[in-house]
């Protein structure tokens, strides 16, 4: 459960919670989800240092994707796209319309082109990273065909606007470091986050659990009367955490870590 890692090597390092709901995207982001996350994470105890009262919504933020979409053209180049998913085949883009000139319109795609070569980051568990998002993903989508920010952008906006210097998420997201690395580099944010890619919780069929379809499994043995601690201590221990499921306060998950990092401020 990413509330965990999130909080416990937060607190391990004696940093601040900033929480953000991606509702980037306002097709596939249900308030439902969102009120369900919050209440789930009020149960379990976990507080947030920013973000929670006024809460702070990617939806909200269309003037300041806006304005660093205009900083990103004064650095780099912006071209439209209108590929579908179904013309690109895959996650790489091949850099299709970057000879085209199509005009900017409506129910065109956005697109910043990424120079070729390697990007660093460092992962607070795993060492070094080092991705190549021009062979990974091509260039990268800004804005899609329907008008939406990509999480992409949106999520490298964010944390150099917020002033994250570390994100903590799921492995799953782990090879979109990268790209984001860029994103940021060339919107002017100077240090780059350092990242924690953290192992996920498996169904027993092996996928993950989505916290998106508020499928936490946390509403689930609450309404069964589960204490918060012991749900806590049963994620914990499902990714390995503690060697044996016995509860854990919302407020103790700090010692679940042994983190040290001199270069997070
Ligand atoms: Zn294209």
């Amino acid at each position: 459960m990413n509330a965990i890692y999130t909080w416990g090597v937060a607190r391990a390092l004696d940093g601040r919670v900033v929480l953000r709901i991606e509702d980037h995207d306002r097709i596939r982001s249900r308030p439902e989800f969102v009120e369900a996350l919050l209440e789930d994470l009020d149960w379990l105890g976990f507080t947030c240092d920013e973000g929670r009262r006024p809460l702070l919504r990617q939806s909200d933020r269309d003037g300041i994707y806006t304005e660093a979409l205009e900083t990103l053209r004064t650095r780099g180049r912006i071209y439209a796209c209108d590929c579908s998913r179904t013309e690109i085949g895959g996650e790489r883009y091949a850099g299709r319309c970057r000879v085209r000139a199509l005009p900017e319109r409506p129910g065109i795609g956005l697109r910043v082109q990424i120079d070729p070569g390697p990007v660093h980051a460092i992962d607070l568990m795993r060492g070094a990273i080092e991705q190549v998002p021009a062979e990974q993903c091509g260039d990268v989508l800004i804005k899609d065909r329907d008008g939406n920010w990509t999480y992409q952008f949106a999520a490298a906006v964010d944390d150099w606007r917020q002033g994250i210097t570390l994100v903590i998420r799921g492995a799953d997201l782990e090879s979109s470091t990268g790209r984001q690395v860029v994103l940021a580099g060339m919107l002017g944010r100077r240090e780059p986050a350092i990242f924690l890619h953290h192992p996920l919780i498996v169904d027993a069929r092996g996928q993950k659990l989505s916290k998106s379809a508020g499928d936490t499994g946390v509403r689930e043995l609450r309404a069964q009367g589960v204490p918060a601690a012991e749900v806590i201590g049963a994620a914990a221990y499902a990714v390995g955490l503690i060697s044996a499921a016995t509860p854990v306060q919302a407020a103790h998950v700090s010692s679940l870590f042994e983190l040290t990092s001199p270069s997070l401020g």
